[in-house]
């Protein structure tokens, strides 16, 4: 038998699928904590985005009510300067103007402003308004210069106050994210450059209107106006002209640099130098007002890039924001697998055959086996264990054989003397005081004769045939072994002497009225003298040694009798 394993002898606890688990609740925990701070700023930026987006269009929102304040302006001057006439149709596209920018006006107020600003403009608004109402009501022929003047000059402090609530707007911007200041700078700057050449063109109408050279004040206004219009166009012309030729941008930007600055302006030079005028105000008004449509146009699509780009830059943060969460599932879904895989291909198989080691090293008789979806690797380690298996069977049985051998009388096939010791040792050592073992010596007489007579060869063939005939007689619960040389042993447990003696007389007779027919065709009767001892308190030299004293004097009585211990002179 293979050592069995109890299991004090192996290291305890296993903890492998433990291990496993919170390796992999690491790892998780790193993904988790990488993609949510990854997740954290994505969503930051998409929200950003989204807020800037919605600021962006406000602030588009913003420029356009400042166009309609600066588009007012041109009705509100034809009003003035026409004769009466022409007044009403006038007055009528002037009332259409003020109820657009109104409405622009009224947009705005639901979004969140500073109420003190958006009165301002509504007040600043009102009070210009009504300088243009007044001198429109007067007679061309009563209206002066001045008062026309002073009416627009009310027109330019209204957007003026307006564009202060552009700024604030702008501030609120560039507060909310910097990034956002290019855009804003551009679009400030697209909205003054469509303001001062609105302005540039209205320092010139009021004196025409009036019939009268502009005036110095004038002059320096619209120098002033023209001035920062050509700075903020340099300001924003690089960042136009490295566009590609056919850019639409470009394209308008090359539009209005060819039609205002250099027609439009070069009008305005003509009036500032022509006097009496080559054209009265309204032609001029129509004539100057179409030179700026390019840099409106310019302006409008400057705008909607912008505010395409936020949108741009929101939508791109979402697909962000949706690609990073998938990346992030797939590597929680990748990070499962694996374990999953791990924990089936790689730890269950070993754990399996670690089992299988266990249960191999018990001398488990069932060899391990790979199952059919077991890897390469492990399907070899079964094969390897199942040799071993195989072996350690093969050992198994060869140590039985052995042990057998070790026991075993080869010649009768009977226990052997060391075999009989060990048994008679142990039934002595374990038996309570009344069941003691009993010993039966039997020894064939005059065998030596049989030998000398018959030959080696038939002395074997009587050793062996008398074997037969014992076991026969025997119990299978009874050891029957060849104590050396013609000399058989029997140890009886759980009898008495006496019925050991009976036992021992029953073998006796069946003896010698057994016939031996030998190979050499002689046939011959044999005797044999027995011995018997048994009884408390005997150890097994000491109960082998009264086994022999009695066979002694079993000899010595003439043979072919038992003596027992007890009564040694006890004839049979
Ligand atoms: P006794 O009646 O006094 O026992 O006389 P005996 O001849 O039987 O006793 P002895 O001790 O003088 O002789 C025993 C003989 O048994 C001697 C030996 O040659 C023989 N013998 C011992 N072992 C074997 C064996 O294995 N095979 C054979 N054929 N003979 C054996
Ligand atoms: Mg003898
Ligand atoms: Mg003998």
């Amino acid at each position: 038998m293979p050592h069995s394993l109890s299991p004090g002898r192996l290291p305890q606890g296993g903890g492998l699928r433990w291990k496993l688990w919170i390796l992999t609740l690491l790892a998780a925990l790193c993904i988790g904590l990488l993609a949510g701070a990854t997740l954290y700023q994505s969503v930051g930026g998409f929200v950003r985005a989204k807020l800037n987006a919605r600021a962006i269009s406000q602030f588009a929102a913003s420029f356009e009510a400042a166009n309609h304040i600066s588009a007012e302006r041109g009705p509100a001057n034809d009003l003035m300067s026409a004769d009466p006439a022409r007044r009403e149709p006038a007055r009528r596209r002037l009332q259409q103007y003020r109820a657009r920018t109104d409405r622009s006006l009224r947009r705005l107020a639901t979004t969140q402003l500073p109420a003190g600003l958006l009165a301002r403009v509504e007040r600043d608004l009102e009070l210009a308004r009504q300088r243009v109402d007044i001198v429109a009501l007067l007679d061309p022929a009563a209206r002066r210069f001045d008062q026309v003047q002073a009416a627009i000059d009310a027109m330019f402090a209204a957007w003026d106050s307006y564009s202060r609530l552009i700024q604030w707007q702008a501030a609120q911007l560039v507060r909310q994210d910097e990034a956002l200041s290019a855009a804003v700078l551009k679009s400030m700057s697209l909205g003054n450059l469509r303001e001062y050449a609105g302005r540039i063109g209205s320092y010139i109408v009021a004196p025409m209107a009036a019939g009268m050279e502009v005036p110095v004040a004038n002059r320096i206004q619209l120098q002033i106006a023209r001035g920062r219009l050509l700075e903020l166009w340099q300001l924003l012309s690089p960042g136009i002209e490295v566009l590609p030729a056919a850019d639409p941008v470009r394209q308008q930007h090359e539009l209005a640099r060819r039609h205002y600055l250099r027609h439009g302006l070069a009008l305005v030079d003509q009036l500032l130098n022509e006097y009496p005028y080559p054209m009265d105000a309204l032609a001029f008004t129509d004539h100057y007002v179409a030179t700026m449509q390019p840099l409106e146009t310019l302006r409008n699509l400057l705008l909607g890039q912008t505010l395409a780009q936020a949108e741009q830059h929101r939508q791109q943060a979402w697909r962000t924001l949706w690609l990073l969460g998938l990346i992030t599932l797939l590597a929680l879904l990748l990070l499962a697998a694996l374990v999953l895989a791990l924990q089936y291909y790689v730890f269950g198989p070993l754990l399996r055959a670690a089992d299988a080691v266990f249960a191999l090293a018990d001398g488990d008789a069932e060899p391990p086996r790979a199952r059919r979806q077991d890897a390469g690797e492990i399907r070899r380690l079964f094969a390897a264990m199942g040799i071993v298996s195989d072996r350690l069977r093969e050992r198994a049985r060869l140590t039985r054989e052995l042990e057998q051998l070790a026991i075993t009388d080869s010649l009768t096939g009977l226990l052997n003397r060391r075999a009989i010791d060990r048994l008679g040792r142990k039934a002595l050592a374990g038996t309570r005081r009344q069941d003691t073992p009993c010993l039966i010596l039997i020894d064939v007489d005059h065998f030596k004769a049989i030998n000398d007579t018959h030959g080696h060869p038939a002395g074997d063939q009587v050793l062996r045939e008398l074997a037969g005939l014992m076991r026969a007689q025997l119990r299978p619960s009874d050891h029957l072994g060849r104590f050396g040389g013609e000399e058989f042993a029997v140890l009886i447990e759980g009898a008495g002497l006496a019925q050991a003696t009976r036992l021992a007389r029953r073998l006796k007779r069946a003896i010698r009225h057994h016939r031996l027919d030998l190979d050499n065709g002689a046939r011959l009767t044999i005797t044999a003298s027995l011995g018997v001892a048994g009884g408390p308190g005997l150890d097994w030299e000491q109960m082998i040694a009264l086994a022999d004293q009695a066979l002694y004097r079993a000899k010595a009585a003439g043979r072919d009798r038992v003596r027992s211990q007890r009564a040694p002179d006890t004839p049979d």
